[in-house]
């Protein structure tokens, strides 16, 4: 087969036909509602309705939603988070940032936290449990939450690229008591820039949130308490609005391209393997993960064919310079570091067409049949 450009990013793709946005921000434009306002508004109830939640409230982007969730559900300096290893590194960083200590707990063969590890992580300063969705598909949230539920802590799920990932029917980000979504270009809902969104079902987690993210600010005149600004901006609530009619298209285009992947490699599972896929989950693969043999030497091979393969992540958070004070070494998270050598990325998000699909499968298949 001749070589063929498998893309990593899309968004040349997805903005080719840019005037209906033009168009949605010619009204917000002639309004001059150009902070919170009645854009951001609709956005909110749009999106809090989509995930089946009571409130949505919009932030700067997916680490605010972090911060502001784990500032709801009353971390404080000193406790202690739990969370994973393999994340972007936001996920940890929003913990250290509102002056509480990350404790992670290792991950397991679907690159998801590992449930039958996490109650032993559990100490006397637990004052929350921060699951991540990995890649845009769901953690063991069932098991999390009665573990947490049993020990009494507040779950605050990172879904930031996981929106419309599911797990027996429910959306992910809707079983915490705060959850974090990311709008980053390349997660599945995104926008131009930077954007994010706290949920939550509790009204009052709610109103403090609403307060919060704009100064404290009761009205024009009125501080309740100290806050920051920390808003979604306008413009990005009338992208995301719009984008959010087409979601279920595009992130059902990203799972069948998953599941042509999958199939694709099947038999070339000696080599590389896509995780198990659990019965009644729906992923749906902001990034398309497979440990692989000679990683690094396929990578290459991969790059040199046209397909953007990438690694997420090379370094374990725990590995990390920034992570130094927290004291772990190499050999305390053995599966998140063997998968940090396997892993790699697929290009197969929605934009990928079924030929391109099965061009990165013979040409995976290729490298491997001449190594
Ligand atoms: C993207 C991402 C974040 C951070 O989101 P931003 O909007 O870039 O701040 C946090 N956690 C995970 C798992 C992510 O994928």
């Amino acid at each position: 087969m001749g070589a063929m450009q498998v893309k990593y990013s899309y968004l040349d793709q997805q903005f080719a036909e840019v005037e209906p946005y033009f168009e949605d921000l010619r009204r917000l434009v002639k309004s001059g509602e150009f902070t919170l306002g009645p854009f951001v508004e609709e956005f909110e109830r749009k999106f809090a309705r989509y995930l089946g939640v009571k409130h949505a409230i919009g932030t700067n982007c997916g680490t605010d939603a972090l911060i502001l969730s784990l500032k709801a559900v009353g971390v404080k300096p000193g406790d202690e988070v739990i969370t994973v290893p393999n994340s972007f590194i936001a996920t940890a960083g929003a913990v250290v940032a509102v002056g509480a200590k990350p404790v992670f707990v290792d991950c397991d063969e679907r690159y998801q936290i590992d449930v039958n590890k996490l109650e032993s992580a559990i100490t006397p300063r637990t004052r929350a449990i921060v699951p991540v969705h990995w890649a845009g598909c769901p953690a063991d949230i069932e098991a999390i939450m009665s573990i947490a539920d049993r020990n009494g802590i507040p779950v605050v799920e990172d879904a930031c690229a996981a929106v419309g990932a599911k797990v027996n029917g429910r959306s992910v980000g809707t079983f915490g008591k705060a959850n974090a979504f990311s709008m980053h270009p390349l997660k599945p809902l995104n926008v131009w820039g930077d954007g994010g969104i706290v949920v939550t079902d509790d009204d009052e987690m709610a109103a403090f949130l609403r307060l919060y993210h704009n100064h404290g600010l009761r009205d024009r005149d009125h501080v309740d308490f100290w806050g920051v600004n920390n808003r979604l901006q306008p413009v990005q609530a009338i992208v995301a609005s719009r984008l959010l009619d087409g979601i279920e298209d595009s992130l059902e285009a990203r799972i069948r391209n998953a599941r042509r992947l999958d199939a694709g490699l099947s038999d070339l599972s000696r080599f590389i393997r896509a995780p198990r896929r659990p019965q009644g989950y729906r992923e749906v693969y902001q990034i398309y993960l497979a440990g692989a043999a000679n990683r690094d030497q396929l990578l290459n091979d991969l790059v040199a064919r046209g397909i953007e393969a990438k690694v997420h992540y090379p370094i374990p958070i725990h590995l990390q310079k920034a992570a130094a004070g927290l004291g772990y070494k190499p050999g305390d998270f053995p599966v998140c570091e063997r998968q940090a050598q396997e892993i790699i990325t697929l290009p197969a998000h929605q934009h990928v067409t079924a030929e391109q699909i099965d061009y990165i499968a013979s040409s995976i298949r290729a490298f491997y049949e001449a190594s």
